[in-house]
């Protein structure tokens, strides 16, 4: 301690203590590196520091070693040489939009879309003179027929969160580079495992086709755990980065740094998890299909699921390529009683949004209020969708049984 620093009081002491700890500490988890205010040596430096190209620390909202840590990795996970993290997966199909539309432009969003970024478009989009179109996700012919010169931002997602159809993704993409316009994936159910968003065609070497941008909710696979909400855009050019990421900062969309080492501590098992769901989930889809009372069972690696050719073209049909989500569509024989007292039935599965943490979740959606018109390739009836957790398949397997035991008696005691 210099004498300048022990004349002073020790309420100050408390602050301004000159102890620094030695520097060589290592541990498997890195430090969670917390700040509103970071510091600058000197007013030149204060004036002259960089904060768009992560060379130094200007302020806790531009990012701090440990956002900085997860960044990295996840452009390492998905292909990608930018990354930018938001407080959600929902704000990161904001940021996009925000960012890259502006009045008089026009946006094409897939029929099967996750819902939330349909409801940016319909609630704040169009507020602002910026219009949308729904297109058929199956069909890229169709994609391409509403490009128009207004279209400015294509969203793809492989697969559709609900419905679970695979898309032609490349011939997607190649269609919007042709036309000149940006393509914007949302790669959380891929998750930058079961295929390459950057690199759809991989044998093409480095002039392989991919997206403009991957955006992802860490929310689900990535966290694991059901507990925390972050999500990600990451791109492959610095120009289109640069962009969002003035959007990105003049609207404040940082993340709290206890959250980033959630899934910085998460993301290890990643891979394994990924495959354990994926695993259980095909085992479970299987069985589905062999229920009576479920008239279709959408899961891409099932050969009668939408799209299936395409999932199995991009993703191989290794085991670790198709996620932990399946859904079925229930005899619409079976009033929403009845399909309510089997989703009330289940025991291991909870009723909950989200997907990608351990415990199993169960939810009935109302498909005529989510599309435009009810594709031919779906069949009638109550769609409920199942995200599969990291349970023993056999002990969920019984709970569906036990389940539709509970469908059936709700249907005769209504008789
Ligand atoms: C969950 C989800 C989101 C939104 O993530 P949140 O972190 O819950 O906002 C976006 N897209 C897809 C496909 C999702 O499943």
């Amino acid at each position: 301690m210099t004498d300048w620093d022990s004349k002073l009081d020790p309420r100050t002491q408390l602050i301004h203590h000159p102890y620094v700890p030695p520097a060589q500490y290592a541990a498997p988890q890195p430090g969670v590196f917390k700040a509103s205010t970071v510091f600058f040596p000197t007013a030149e430096a204060m004036r002259t520091r960089r904060w768009m190209d992560k060379s130094g620390y200007t302020y806790g909202l531009h990012g701090t070693p440990t956002s900085y840590l997860l960044e990295e990795r996840l452009c390492a996970l998905e292909g990608g040489l930018q990354c930018l993290l938001v407080p959600s997966g929902l704000a990161a199909l904001g940021l996009v939009a925000l960012s890259l539309l502006k009045t008089g432009d026009e946006v094409l969003i897939p029929d099967n879309a996750y819902g939330p970024n349909k409801a940016i478009a319909e609630g704040e989009l169009r507020n602002w003179g910026i219009t949308h179109q729904y297109y058929d996700p199956m069909d890229p012919e169709d994609l391409e027929a509403q490009i128009s010169s207004r279209t400015k931002l294509v969203w793809l997602e492989a697969a559709g969160s609900v419905t679970l159809e695979f898309p032609n993704l490349l011939e997607m993409v190649r269609v919007c580079q042709r036309r000149k316009v940006l393509t914007a994936l949302d790669n959380t159910w891929g998750a930058g495992l079961a295929f390459r968003p950057f690199d759809l065609d991989a044998e093409s070497g480095p002039h392989s086709v991919g997206v403009d941008i991957s955006t992802h909710a860490l929310t689900k696979y990535p966290s694991g755990g059901g507990d925390v909400l972050m999500g990600s855009v990451i791109t492959r050019n610095a120009a289109l980065h640069h962009q969002l990421k003035l959007t990105h900062m003049r609207f404040g969309f940082g993340v709290g740094m206890n959250d980033v080492e959630s899934v910085l501590r998460s993301l290890p098992s990643m891979a394994l998890r990924y495959q354990a769901h994926d695993a259980a989930t095909r085992t479970l889809a299987r069985w589905a299909q062999k229920q009576p009372e479920f008239v279709q069972v959408l899961h891409p690696a099932l050969e009668t699921s939408p799209g299936h050719q395409d999932w199995k073209a991009l993703c191989g049909s290794a085991v670790g390529t198709a996620a932990g989500l399946f859904s079925v569509i229930i005899d619409a024989c079976y009033p929403q009683h009845a399909v309510d007292a089997f989703c009330d039935a289940l025991r291991l599965f909870k009723l909950g949004y989200s997907w990608g943490g351990p415990i199993s979740l169960v939810v009935p959606y109302e498909l005529e209020t989510m599309r435009t018109t009810w594709p031919a390739h779906l069949a009638k009836g109550t769609l409920v969708r199942f995200s599969i957790g990291l349970e023993e398949v056999a002990d969920l397997q019984a709970d569906l049984m036990q389940a539709l035991e509970a469908m059936h008696q709700s249907l005769l005691a209504s008789r």
